[in-house]
């Protein structure tokens, strides 16, 4: 049933398209990881890097998916049996938390109804009773991308001064870098994890380790095992352009290029854009009269947007006509919100008839699945788009 020609519209919240430009850099020799051209390239990206996550401190680069990145975090700066804070933001956050526990940490996990981000007043009053300071690191989803709920990062730093603890605090960047404001140093993030192939615009395949001095020390006293995911390796080597071990040659090509492609939008840019087709999203789902996962207006995400079909409906059965119809893949609900919702990815590389087109795949899906709708998100969404 699949149409037979036409390109598919990937509009899940990552992997996303990865920009013509980004394809033809990857498109490239392998060259020698250890000769002198590849040191250049090394160089070059890790100062990109800094930018992207707006800091000074060393950004380290794992051949890697998003999960690599998070143990790389945890198992640097944490000992067995330690205690951190995790918050049940969704599925993101409850999978590191997982992982977390596996490798013997103890997590407090504070549980959240998956419709709204981390609530900094309660990571406050966890943190002003452990006056002992038991508690290790705070660890959280910046954008969680299983809810389209965006946690305020600055208020949860903010809430770790305000109880005077010495937590590090270890933030999931992966679905909002690049798409969504986010600063390192100036929210005195520890570790921040970030992957490739989101709002970078990158195939999956690196993993990311922002790593502040704090959490550096963190490291010299952390006893749990770490082989692959040490950073010393990395720091060792990464100052002349060089990896412990083969890094993905081919991806950091990309990489230069789709760091390339930021800067020259400007990163202000790049969210503002986002944010647009953030809002125009939500005005399609008001439109349909469907509800949105998110329910604090201050947390919606910018990068995807989560709808709940109405009860009765499947979104996987949404989902299926309209890749069977359209050929457009929409992200699937996930966890507790499995058949219950499901994901438009609006984040990386679009524009607004990239947006149109799935909006309106979306809305001829619904009238096939025979889900009423109260009016037209399609024409509401065009009405905003053409509007500014
Ligand atoms: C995609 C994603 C992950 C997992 O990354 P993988 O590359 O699939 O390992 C983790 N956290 C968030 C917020 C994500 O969006």
């Amino acid at each position: 049933m699949t149409p037979p020609a036409g390109r598919h519209f990937l509009q899940i919240p990552g992997p996303t398209n990865v920009p013509d430009r980004v394809l033809r850099a990857i498109n490239r020799p392998t060259i020698d990881h250890r000769g002198p051209d590849f040191s250049k390239l090394t160089l070059e990206i890790l100062d990109g890097l800094k930018k992207v996550f707006k800091t000074q401190a060393n950004v380290l680069v794992f051949p890697a998916s998003g999960t690599g990145a998070w143990e790389a975090a945890l198992v640097n700066t944490l000992s067995p049996g330690d205690r951190i804070l995790m918050f049940e933001t969704g599925q993101f956050a409850t999978l590191w938390c997982a992982m977390a526990r596996k490798l013997g940490i103890e997590v407090d996990f504070i549980p959240g109804d998956w419709r709204h981000g981390v609530d900094p007043a309660q990571i406050e009053a966890r943190l002003a009773e452990d006056s002992s300071h038991q508690i290790k690191a705070v660890a959280v989803v910046h954008n969680e991308t299983s809810t389209g709920v965006a946690s305020r990062i600055r208020e949860v730093r903010g809430a770790i001064d305000a109880a005077s603890h010495p937590a590090l605090l270890m933030v999931d960047t992966i679905s909002s870098l690049g798409s969504i404001d986010y600063r390192h140093d100036e929210w005195g993030v520890d570790v921040t994890v970030g992957g490739s192939q989101k709002g970078l615009m990158l195939p999956p395949g690196l993993g990311f380790n922002a790593v502040s001095e704090r959490a550096l020390s963190a490291a010299g006293e952390a006893s749990l095992p770490r082989s692959y995911w040490d950073w010393d390796g990395m720091l060792a080597t990464n100052p002349q352009g060089f990896f412990p071990y083969t890094p993905s040659t081919n991806l950091l090509y990309g990489l230069r290029e789709a760091l390339q492609m930021l800067e020259e939008e400007g990163l202000d840019a790049v969210f503002a854009r986002h944010d647009r087709f953030a809002e125009a999203t939500r005005r399609a789902a008001t439109a349909w009269g469907l509800d949105i996962l998110a329910q604090d207006e201050r947390e919606y995400s910018s990068s995807l947007t989560a709808i709940m079909t109405p009860d009765g409906y499947d979104a996987d059965d949404l989902r299926k006509v309209i890749l069977d119809r359209f050929d457009m893949s929409l992200g699937t609900g996930l966890g507790k919100v499995k058949g219950r919702t499901f994901r438009i990815g609006h984040l990386g590389d679009l524009n607004d008839l990239t947006l149109m087109g799935t909006l309106a795949g979306v809305e001829m899906g619904l009238d096939i699945a025979g889900i009423s709708r109260a009016g037209s998100g399609v024409a509401a969404a065009m009405e905003f788009l053409s509007a500014d």
